[in-house]
């Protein structure tokens, strides 16, 4: 008779097997060269406490920060505008789906690659920008161009570095000559862009840009209106600003954007100047 441990493993693996299938995953792929999200045996066996970034296991970090009359964020989506999310039990195989998904059929037919997240798997604080660029796509990286070194500028100003938090795309593929997403296309990726944010369960997200931000609020409001002020979703605190590619067209615009970092790090109980 199989133990405790045998049996959980198994529903694990169904589970995951269930969700490859749901993505249209015929025949189990091979792990891609070189994983944009390091797995947790990567990183360091001690690891230096950090404000940003907390080891506590998920359901212990869940109850500490939700009231007992919120619901619990299962990311059981509308299914009139998003599929049902992803089941993957880690986030090495969701990044597995992801790889393999076409679902959207001319984003996987011109992508280079897929283009997943980087980060802590158990960062307090994600960055979500809309979709990959052209560098993006070529690294298998998000922020990696101008951009992401703005982006990076950023974080160091915070005192924060990429591997205190996590960065991620509402699309995991290029749309082709960096058009934003279709409604089609971000629905599609939803199903990964939930359970990505279940897996990591962080207790903050940065929008960047307005793509972003009302994808995930499901707002039409302007990026000027939702910046400013902590919004929610799901349980997760959610502070909006203008998208590094915006600032370096309005450099004017940058002390806004530090207006919203400074907001976010008060938030987060390690404020900045
Ligand atoms: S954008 Fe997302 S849903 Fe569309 S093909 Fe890429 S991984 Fe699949």
């Amino acid at each position: 008779m199989p133990d405790r441990q045998e049996t959980q493993l198994h529903r694990l693996a169904l589970q995951s097997l269930e969700s490859l299938a749901g993505a249209g995953v015929g025949q189990l792929p091979k792990p891609p060269p070189a994983p944009a999200s390091p797995p947790p045996s990567d990183l360091p066996e001690q690891r230096a406490p950090s404000p940003i970034t907390s080891d506590k296991p998920a359901a212990e970090r869940e109850t500490s920060r939700r009231s007992p009359q919120e619901p619990k964020a299962h990311f059981s989506m509308d299914s009139s505008t998003h599929a049902a999310i992803s089941t993957a039990p880690t986030l090495e195989v969701l990044q597995q789906e992801v790889a393999q998904c076409t679902l959207c059929q001319e984003l996987a037919t011109t992508r280079t690659q897929t283009v997943f997240g980087v980060g802590h798997p158990k960062a307090r604080l994600c960055f979500l920008g809309e979709a990959p660029g052209a560098e993006e796509d070529r690294l298998g990286e998000p922020f990696v161009g101008r951009s992401g070194q703005l982006l990076d500028k950023i974080l160091a100003a915070c005192s924060l570095s990429r591997d205190e938090v996590y960065i991620l795309n509402v699309l995991k593929c290029r749309p082709p000559g960096n058009r934003n997403p279709t409604t089609e296309e971000s629905n599609h990726c939803r199903r990964f862009l939930d359970r990505q944010l279940e897996l990591i369960d962080p207790e903050y997200i940065c929008c960047l840009g307005a793509v972003a931000a009302q994808n995930l609020l499901d707002t039409t409001e302007a990026i000027g209106r939702l910046r400013g002020k902590v919004h929610q979703y799901r349980g997760i605190n959610v502070v909006c600003t203008y998208h590094p590619a915006y600032l370096l067209r309005n450099p004017a615009a940058k002390k806004h954007t530090w207006d919203d970092m400074k907001l976010l790090m008060r938030q987060l109980g390690t404020p900045v100047d």
